[in-house]
């Protein structure tokens, strides 16, 4: 009998007639035989009671001033509240069902607090409840530590908790329901007509979501693609089959995809760019900087190490401290926040001549400037001001012709 992971995201459970919907999706399952792992975030977003940014608005009124340990207790009771409301929906419907922590569900993580990693997942308790007829809804973002502590998996984690169940229990697909039709060409909040693309690859979407498309955790497709289990992203909202991700040579040899040149557009804002020039000739002035960043846990990105100094960016959270110990060690850093990282991807650009220049074209027609660039095999990244960032997306969008079926690349 076929077993699917269904995971509803936050949107798709913050009202009731959004949770009417996601039943519409499990009694349809639930009817054809499936053995069914629905897989819970908190509800809503921001500002709603229950979402995870909501109680962490509790805490912040005391200044933040909560151990990481209790942190994760209190972010665990949204998920718990969401599994609970949607067991007695099914209950409502006669549909047998059973609400379980991540903990009662097996979910093994290390200790960090705030950012766990599973490490194993004991699927005895799920196989029973399953072989009961019931369907099984998990928190998601959760897990248990082996002295019983609660973890929480890092913000987005219920994709995890559907990918890792999904392997751990050779699901035959884990269905990402979400309040967009799949996965699309760029973020539709950001562009008003990117379009769903009907199948995308692991490695594609792992690069986007690494790049900023928060529609699912890249660390959710490393679990899924490492198990090769197959993921669609699809909505909740409508009965559209979505986006299939699976390994790239399934999805070619079923012809429903190629590589493009360019797949789509991912963005990151809330990013800084620092200039330490070498003015004095030091020989050690990069082993110094990077040495100072890592010592203080700061990630750089778009390192650019030249004979008259370096560049580079950190997250806009983390550039009080990095300017307080560059000034530290003597340096005066040019600072220019509020800038935004802007990812072009393509699994086919490898060797591709000329998406750089459709990229300087579009950017240099909008009057935006490039601050830095960068690029791999299947990525050329821009920097830019935050400021320009909308009309950057959509003015590359439509040079790559991603708004066109199906997309053009270059
Ligand atoms: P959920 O609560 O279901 O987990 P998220 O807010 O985490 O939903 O992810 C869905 C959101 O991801 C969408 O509303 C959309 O704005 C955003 N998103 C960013 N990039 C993309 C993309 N390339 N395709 C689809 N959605 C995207
Ligand atoms: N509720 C958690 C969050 O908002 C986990 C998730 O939604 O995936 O980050
Ligand atoms: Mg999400």
């Amino acid at each position: 009998m076929d077993l699917i992971v269904q995971k509803f995201g936050g949107t798709s459970l913050s009202d009731e007639q959004s949770r009417r919907h996601v039943l519409r999706h499990i009694v349809r399952e639930h009817e054809a035989g499936v053995n069914l792992v629905v897989v819970v975030s908190a509800m809503g977003r921001s500002g709603e009671a229950y979402a995870t940014d909501s109680l962490l608005d509790l805490i912040r009124q005391n200044g933040n001033a909560l151990p990481l340990r209790e942190r994760d207790l209190l972010l665990s009771c949204g998920e718990l509240i969401s599994a609970s409301i949607l067991c007695s929906l099914l209950n409502a419907e006669g549909i047998p069902s059973v609400a379980l922590t991540g903990g009662q569900a097996g979910i093994l993580t290390d200790n960090r607090f705030g950012s766990a990693r599973i490490v194993e997942i004991k699927t005895d308790r799920i196989n029973q409840c399953l072989a009961e007829g019931r369907v099984v809804i998990v928190t998601g973002f959760q897990g248990m530590t082996t002295d019983g502590e609660i973890t929480t998996l890092g913000r987005g984690g219920s994709d995890t908790s559907a990918t890792a169940l999904g392997a751990a229990l050779s699901a035959d697909i884990v269905d990402i329901y979400t309040d967009v039709d799949g996965i699309l060409t760029a973020d539709p909040r950001w562009v008003s007509n990117a379009r769903p693309l009907a199948a995308v690859s692991y490695e594609e979407i792992c690069n986007m979501a690494q790049n900023g498309a928060k529609v699912i955790h890249p660390r959710a497709v490393e679990i899924a693609m490492k198990a090769g289990v197959p993921v669609r992203v699809r909505s909740t909202f409508s009965e559209g089959e979505g986006t299939l991700v699976t390994h790239a040579q399934i999805l070619r040899s079923q012809g429903i995809w190629t590589d493009k040149t360019v797949t789509g557009l991912a963005h990151v804002r809330g990013v800084t760019q620092l200039a330490v020039l070498n003015q004095d000739g030091l020989a050690d002035l990069q082993l110094r900087v990077f040495r100072a960043m890592a010592t203080h846990g700061i990630s750089v990105d778009f390192i650019n190490v030249m004979p008259t100094g370096v560049h580079y960016t950190v997250s806009d959270l983390d550039t009080p401290i990095a300017i307080q110990m560059l000034q530290g060690l003597g340096f005066e850093p040019n600072v220019r926040k509020g800038c935004a990282k802007v990812s072009v991807i393509g699994g086919g650009m490898n060797g591709e001549p000329g998406v750089m220049a459709v990229i300087v074209e579009a950017l240099t027609n909008s009057s935006i400037p490039i601050l830095q660039s960068a690029d791999s095999n299947t990525t050329i990244w821009v920097l830019i001001s935050e400021e320009d960032l909308a009309e950057a997306l959509q003015a590359l969008h439509t040079a790559f012709g991603l708004h066109l079926s199906p997309g053009l690349g270059i």
